[in-house]
Formats: C-alpha cells, sequence, structure tokens
C-alpha cells in the first residue's frame, strides 16, 4: 500500500512527466555514461536498476539518502597512474597504439607510416564534440588512411535522450574499418588479464561499439569491428601490450537492455501514482519503500557495478534470498529461492518431488555421517 503524501506531483500525462516525478520534478535527469550502460548489461535481470538508470535517477545520492552510500570507484592513485599509462600508449602521435591495432588486428594492411592522421576534435560542448567526430570518422574513411582518433565523442540514443560517450580511442583501418581500443591500467600477466576486468572493459567496449554503429549505418564503406583492442602495461611494467578482444556476445546483451530501456514505461506503469524517488522531498522510508516497489536481481557482482549494492545486499540477507551467496548456487538452488528453504530441504522437510531438495537432503545425510565417523575414530 502507497503511503505517498497527497501533495505528490499531478497526474503525469506522458512517459517524460512520468519519469521526472519518479526523478523528483526539479532534478536534471542524470546522463547515463558508457560505465553505467555497461553494468547495466553485467546485470541484465535487474528492473530496478533499469527503471532508475532509464528515469536518470541519480544513485549515489539516493543510496546515501537510503544509508546505504557506494563505495566504489577508482583511487586517486590509480586515475593518475591510469591517465599516465594512456599518454604513454597514445605518444608520439600514437604510433605506437597504432602499431599494436596493426600487430594484432590487421597484420595484412599496409603498416601505419610514421606520421599517421589524428584529427583534431575539439568543438564546444558534448554535441559539438559529436559531431566533429561524426566528420572526423567520414573524412577518415575516406581517406583510407591510418587514422587515430584521440578520445572522439559518440552519441547514442537511450530511452529518448542521448548518452554521449567517450572511448579512450577510436582507429580507423586503410580499408574503412573501424577498431575501439580500450586502454586499462590492470596488468596483462603472460598475455593474460583478470578475467572479471576483461569481461567489464568488453561491456564498456560493446556500449562504444553500438554507439559507432549508429554513425557507420549512414556512411558507406565503412564498417565496425566486433573485436576491440584492450591495451594494458605488460607484466609488472609500463610497457604498453595489448589483446584482441571479442565482444559480439556483450553487444547483443547490452543492445537488448537498452531496448528494455526503452521500454521503461512498462516498469513504471506498474509503480502506485507519486511514488518518488527524489532524496529531497521524501524520508528514508519512503525511499525504502519506493526502491522496494521495483523488483531486483541482487548478485555479488553488483558490489563491482551499482551505487544500490549494499542497499540491495542487506534487502536480499534479510529476506534470506539465495542471490546473495552468488548467481552459481542460486542456479544450483533451482526452485529453492531462501536459505530457509534450503535448511529446510537440507533436513528433510523439503518437497520429496523436488530433485534438488532430495539432492540437499542426501548431501546432508552424508555429511553427517562422515562427522560421526570421524568423531568415532578421534574417540577410539
Ligand atoms: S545493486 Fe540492486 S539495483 Fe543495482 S543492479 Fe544490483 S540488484 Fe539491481
Amino acid at each position: 500500500m502507497s503511503s505517498y503524501p497527497p501533495s505528490s506531483p499531478a497526474q503525469p500525462t506522458t512517459l517524460r512527466q512520468r519519469l521526472a516525478g519518479l526523478r523528483g520534478p526539479a532534478v536534471p535527469p542524470r546522463p547515463l555514461d558508457a560505465r553505467a550502460l555497461a553494468a547495466l548489461a553485467a546485470n541484465p535481470g535487474c528492473g530496478r536498476r533499469a527503471l532508475l538508470d532509464g528515469a536518470g535517477v541519480d544513485k549515489n545520492a539516493l543510496a546515501t539518502a537510503l544509508g546505504s552510500p557506494a563505495a566504489f570507484g577508482q583511487s586517486q592513485f590509480a586515475i593518475v597512474r591510469g591517465n599516465s599509462f594512456e599518454a604513454k600508449v597514445k605518444g608520439d602521435g600514437g604510433a605506437e597504439l597504432l602499431r599494436l591495432v596493426h600487430a594484432h588486428l590487421d597484420p595484412a594492411a599496409e603498416p601505419p607510416g610514421a606520421g599517421a592522421h589524428v584529427p583534431d576534435l575539439t568543438a564546444a560542448g558534448p554535441e559539438g564534440r559529436s559531431a566533429r567526430t561524426a566528420l572526423a570518422l567520414r573524412e577518415a574513411t575516406a581517406a583510407k588512411a591510418w587514422t587515430l582518433l584521440d578520445h572522439p565523442m559518440l552519441a547514442l540514443e537511450v530511452a529518448g535522450s542521448p548518452a554521449y560517450l567517450e572511448p579512450d580511442a577510436v582507429v580507423v583501418h586503410p580499408d574503412g574499418r573501424w577498431t575501439v581500443v580500450e586502454i586499462k591500467s590492470f596488468p596483462m600477466i603472460d598475455g593474460a588479464a583478470d578475467a572479471a576486468k576483461v569481461g567489464a572493459a568488453a561491456r564498456q567496449a560493446a556500449v562504444y561499439v553500438l554507439a559507432l554503429e549508429k554513425t557507420t549505418g549512414k556512411l558507406a564503406g565503412a564498417e565496425v569491428g566486433h573485436t576491440v583492442l584492450l591495451v594494458c602495461p605488460k607484466d609488472f611494467s609500463n610497457l604498453p601490450t595489448a589483446s584482441p578482444v571479442d565482444i559480439r556476445r556483450e553487444r547483443s546483451v547490452t543492445r537488448r537492455q537498452l531496448d528494455r530501456l526503452t521500454r521503461v514505461e512498462e516498469l513504471a506503469a506498474t509503480l502506485p501514482e507519486g511514488l518518488s524517488f527524489d532524496p529531497a522531498t521524501r524520508t528514508t522510508e519512503e525511499l525504502v519503500e519506493a526502491v522496494s516497489a521495483v523488483d531486483a536481481a541482487y548478485a555479488p557482482e553488483c558490489l563491482a557495478a551499482c551505487e544500490l549494492a549494499f542497499h540491495c545486499r542487506d534487502r536480499a540477507r534479510t529476506a534470506g534470498a539465495v542471490t546473495a551467496l552468488g548467481r552459481s548456487v542460486r542456479g544450483e538452488l533451482g526452485a529453492l529461492t531462501t536459505v530457509e528453504e534450503a535448511l529446510a530441504a537440507a533436513s528433510g522437510a523439503g518437497c520429496a518431488e523436488d530433485p534438488t531438495a532430495a539432492a540437499l537432503h542426501r548431501a546432508a545425510r552424508l555429511r553427517a555421517e562422515a562427522l560421526e565417523s570421524s568423531a568415532a575414530e578421534v574417540g577410539a
């Protein structure tokens, strides 16, 4: 039952007004960046995140108002280290970066010469920069020459509004192919980097690829590569090394998620009138109730990707939800969705027809027998 004040915003008539009501009419929508869009793809089952992002809610402020502020993000040291590594990779007119792209993704092409083209992408505001980037991409494709676009600005329409995205680099090959390059400061040891970090980089790159595809759609001879280049420090040095990453799967998941964002209307339609996530006009209790009104799909991975993770984890733990134990445990337990149900099944009180409950009961019996026999051995 809703307990929202009667002075709530007047009945919205359009999706834009409805979303503004959820965010707080005086609160500007928070623009989505590639990291946020990529995080959506990391947890495609979460309606809560899809709705909050679609409405442009400031999840950081919301998490703080809920009493569970987010605690992730890069340290200042990591940011400085990352910036200095990126500058090194792009130094000397991008010669090393282009050499890596040529060696890993296009060895049959003519090698990039010493004076590869690096167009100036300066313009006023994100709209101006994205228009300048689109022009540079067109010119580079027509020139059929290696070109490095350093921090281009790409536009992608998300839930009816443009999101402006800034990849580390896009390289245009002589054959008209465009490659997204992600430069990260985590190390690649013996040619392999941390799988979770590579996965996050791949999801982020997939967002850039989707944005680039919007531009290529109108341009003859251009094609966006579905293999991106990940550049990292080699082993424990500061020397760059690279690895191609196939992002086809991440691209399709992200695309589905973005389509889903454009249907936030359906999610919003299930919520009571007057509900709002605005910390400035709602009490903590009202915000807790508002957040609980939208289904979530908490998993421990949320801790590295979503501002609401601590709040959702507390809720999942309070409800005894097995999702708090990880997706693999959740998958193994099938129809048993709470710790209470799993413990009941282990004790033999679960549904006899359920194979998961039967397996749990059998495992608990075997464990008890093993403990008994080892205790008897110790006592003998
Ligand atoms: S932390 Fe909560 S809102 Fe964010 S993705 Fe996870 S379940 Fe969804």
